[in-house]
């Protein structure tokens, strides 16, 4: 029995069985580089779902984590702690909120913000709306009211019911289907610049614009869901800086941290009127060691550009990526994203031609069965793009 059948056999044993794996087993990373218990080396074309946006295992985090491991790690928010207020300084100053509450996942960093939207309207606005409005292909995470919110169906809400109430979901773009979905009930709209879980769906200027417009014309709260787009992912800190609108709030989780689970819920000072003490909290939130480790992310990402790396990068890729496009018109439709959150939407089932890349040593991931989904490390080099263009290239040529 090889090692990894091996594992697989204990996983099943102990495990949950919750996750659809690939037939895999990773035992050590470095950079953007994965390697298999067999000692395989495959090009990390995934991050871990953006979140090592920096590469795997840098030496600079390390030293950061084990320094920080003999000082201080956990005490709870029951203590003040210079840790979290020197990152949400330095959060603070890649974006235009005024407020940052801390938590451990995406998921609660959206539940924290529908909380807020729905506390703010009673508490602040002294108003009976609670509703919160998402896009259809939406993805907000796994807690009951993130995945209600959720606009997919299948698996993720699938014997969950009874489910909370106050989430309407609207087909993707549609700003008519959108203005009509607003009542005097609806505390927020919550939307991701670009979907990811979704197929990497880019929303366009004009329709987020609207979006914006309607917001502030009916009071109401605009939510942006940054858990994949934030951190530099789509050539920005931010992937509503793109837009030039301002969110009331945004969450943010992932990259983060680069590995170490950590979430973030970003608020305008209005916003954040809508919390007090005592009404929203969780343990492990802003913790020292996530905290120190996600300051030390935030400079690397200034000091080395990473948010410019990526626009460069992805729009090398997406250019090389178009001459794939025009080679294979019957196999390929087109290549979308921002940034290095890259989509390439092929016309056929993609099952066969993602495991011929996982094969030739390619970690990505396809959603839709038709959608080859990249979310490289933003430090990846160009030629190792290069190389999955060709190999892909080559495996199309072949079927
Ligand atoms: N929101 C978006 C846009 C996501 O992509 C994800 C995860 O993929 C989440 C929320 C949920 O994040 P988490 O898995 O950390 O709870």
């Amino acid at each position: 029995m090889s090692k990894h059948d091996n594992l697989v056999e204990k996983v099943n044993n102990s495990i949950c069985n919750t996750y659809g794996r690939y037939p895999l087993s990773i035992a050590k990373a470095e950079g953007s580089r994965l390697y298999d218990l067999e000692g395989y080396e495959y090009i990390d074309l995934l991050s871990g779902i953006s979140v090592a946006n920096l590469g795997h295992c840098r030496e600079d985090l390390a030293e950061v984590m084990s320094e920080q491991a003999r000082k201080l790690v956990q005490v709870s928010n029951l203590f003040y702690q210079e840790e979290q207020t020197e990152l949400a300084e330095k959060l603070l100053a890649t974006c235009s909120a005024d407020k940052v509450f801390y938590c451990n996942s995406g998921a609660e960093a959206n539940e924290a913000a529908i909380k807020l939207a729905r506390r703010y309207m009673r508490k602040v606005k002294n108003r009976d709306a609670f509703e919160i409005i998402t896009l259809e292909g939406s993805f907000h995470g796994r807690t009951l009211a993130t995945l209600t919110a959720t606009g997919q169906g299948g698996p993720i809400k699938d014997g969950f019911d009874p489910l909370p109430e106050g989430f309407t979901t609207v087909p993707f773009g549609d700003i008519k289907a959108l203005k009509k979905a607003v009542t005097g009930k609806t505390a927020a709209i919550m939307i991701e610049m670009v979907q990811g879980e979704g197929g990497i769906r880019p929303l366009e200027q004009e329709y987020i614009e609207a979006v914006q417009s309607l917001a502030k014309e009916n009071d109401i709260l605009l939510i942006a869901d940054e858990v994949q787009t934030g951190l530099c992912r789509t050539g920005k800190w931010w992937a509503h800086q793109h837009y030039g609108i301002t969110p009331d709030i945004f969450t943010s989780a992932k990259a983060l941290a680069n590995g170490l689970p950590m979430g973030a819920m970003f608020a305008s000072n209005e916003a954040a009127k809508g919390f007090e003490p005592g009404s929203h909290a969780t343990t492990f939130g802003g913790g020292a060691l996530v905290s120190k480790v996600a300051s030390k992310v935030i400079d690397i990402m200034n000091d080395e550009k990473i948010a410019e790396r990526a626009a460069e990068m992805g729009a090398r890729f997406t250019k090389e990526a178009s001459l794939l496009v025009e080679k294979h018109p019957d196999k390929v439709e087109g290549v979308r994203g921002l940034g290095l959150m890259l989509g390439i939407q092929l016309k056929v089932d993609g099952n066969e031609i993602f495991k011929a890349l996982r094969e030739k040593g390619f970690i990505l991931n396809l959603t839709k069965g038709t959608v080859l989904r990249l979310l490289p490390p933003l430090t990846i080099e160009f030629a190792d793009l290069k190389a999955f263009l060709d190999s892909l290239d080559e495996i199309l040529s072949q079927n």
